[in-house]
């Protein structure tokens, strides 16, 4: 796969200069990304390097492309998407939850209207079915109403609070004592959504290599070097042996939107400094599906009040009309990191869960049958913030904030990162594109 890019590059004479053919370096990584003596690897010079094929990543290579910019993305897996943003609730957030002025709410809102826009100029599945927030006893009527009013704040429009009867009457399988009426959440078919972006993106110039694993990277004065190497290398390695590089690429621009593994891939940057990279945490969230149902019970999203960690186990909608319960909040251990390099976490739902969804849904749906829900599947929260912690916001972090030129890191980028990505996307290229 390597070779096929680095020909690829090669051939494209003109847009992306070649320093260097083959010439040769010597140097492998050891395991906490340093560098050692090892084999004779190839450079080349490239303009921009996306790290992850994921949403944000696609998107913002696209964005980068669209702006003249040439890029490579590199994936680690076999295709685009195969991580955080095929595991989610596929919803499109109005940016209520997030503290004013903070990225989430800045690029939820922005991104909410790109992505409305984007869907319908590019004929992407979605649709605009609005969300019902709903306190199920009047104990959770004030966080309602300071979530309006966050909400408000952050520049969304149409919210409206309905007594409870006037929620029951919209959906008569419901049961609460108020709720929150947010016309603009929808729903959004996440992977023609990211077919699109690629397909534009590779349009406009961008090249995915997949197969392709970013496994650390030297910073010498202003200069990156990013060391690159096949998949295949890192799964046949034991994690005790030395890495060795089959590519160093020699990029102006690198943006790292490796998801759940970009702390740590950060942190095997030589040369940057440790105390800028956040802590890493994982909060696993599973679904169950309605079976058995021919008819949907609910036209809109249902959410509870937010619980510690996530949204609350909230019944979303898929396009095709399929039910789904979660997720939920389950903190789990961290990968190592070539082992989170190459998306080997546990995704596992295990169906002893399904014990704690029942009451947690019958709070609003209480007609909810036994036996009717099945295992889905789970997410990983990419967090920067643990357990009992206030919730991190996103992090963007470029030159400023760890000195190195053209370097930039995305952390923490979770829901509403899908939401958000086309605003991620123009909010890097704006600031960083221009070097
Ligand atoms: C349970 C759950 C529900 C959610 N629901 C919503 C929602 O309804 N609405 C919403 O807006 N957001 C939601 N989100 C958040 C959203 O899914 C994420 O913010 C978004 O998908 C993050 O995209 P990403 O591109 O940053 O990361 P990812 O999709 O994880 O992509 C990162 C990519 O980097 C690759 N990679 C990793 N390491 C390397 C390496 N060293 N070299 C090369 N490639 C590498 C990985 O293989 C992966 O493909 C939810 C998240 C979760 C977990």
């Amino acid at each position: 796969m390597l070779e096929r890019t680095l020909r690829f590059l090669k051939n494209r004479t003109g847009l992306i200069p070649s320093i260097n053919k083959l010439s040769c370096q010597s140097f492998s990584t050891n395991i906490r990304g340093g560098i050692t003596g090892g084999d004779q690897v190839a450079q080349e010079k490239v303009d921009c390097v996306v790290i992850g094929a994921g949403i944000v990543g696609i998107a913002a290579a696209r964005e980068l492309s669209l702006r003249g910019r040439y890029v490579l993305v590199l994936e680690s897996a076999s295709t685009f998407g195969t991580a955080t943003s095929s595991r989610n609730s596929e919803v499109i957030h109005a940016g209520i939850y997030y503290p004013p002025n903070s990225l989430k709410a800045l690029l939820c809102v922005r991104g909410r209207e790109l992505l409305y826009n984007y869907c319908c100029e590019h004929d992407i599945p979605h649709s605009q079915i609005g969300k019902l927030i709903v306190a199920t006893g009047s104990s959770e009527i004030p966080k309602l109403s300071h979530l309006k009013d966050l909400g408000t704040k952050n520049g969304v429009v149409g919210l409206r609070m309905l007594e409870g009867f006037e929620a029951m009457r919209m959906e008569p399988e419901l049961q609460c004592v108020k709720a929150l009426l947010s016309p603009l959440s929808g729903i959004v078919d996440t992977h023609s959504l990211m077919l699109s972006l690629v397909g534009e993106a590779e349009s406009s110039g961008t090249t995915f290599s997949y197969n392709t694993t970013a496994i650390s990277g030297h910073i010498e004065g202003n200069q990156m070097q990013l060391y690159v190497t096949e998949r295949t290398n890192l799964e046949n390695s034991n994690g005790e042996t030395p890495l060795h590089p089959q590519l160093v690429l020699i990029p102006k621009l690198v943006v790292n939107a490796a998801g759940l593994s970009a702390p740590a891939l950060a942190k095997r940057f030589h040369g940057i400094n440790h105390s800028i990279i956040p802590p890493a945490y994982y909060a696993r969230g599973c679904y169950f599906t309605l079976s058995n149902t021919r008819v949907a019970p609910f036209s809109h999203l249902i959410y509870p009040i937010p619980e510690e960690g996530g949204l609350g186990v909230h019944v979303t909608l898929d396009l095709d009309g399929q039910v789904k319960f979660g997720p939920d909040v389950e903190w789990i251990n961290g990968r190592d990191d070539i082992t989170g390099f190459l998306n080997k976490f546990d995704y596992a739902v295990s169906g002893e869960r399904v014990e704690r969804f029942y009451p947690e849904i019958r709070k609003y749906y209480p007609s909810l049958r036994e036996g009717s829900l099945e295992p889905g599947y789970a997410g990983i929260r990419p967090k920067i913030s643990g357990p009992k912690q206030p919730p991190g916001d996103f992090i963007i972090q470029g030159e400023e904030a760890h000195g190195i030129h053209g370097l930039v890191n995305l952390f923490g980028i979770e829901s509403p990162g899908l939401t958000s990505s086309l605003a991620i996307a123009e909010y890097v290229a704006d600031r960083y594109s221009r070097l």
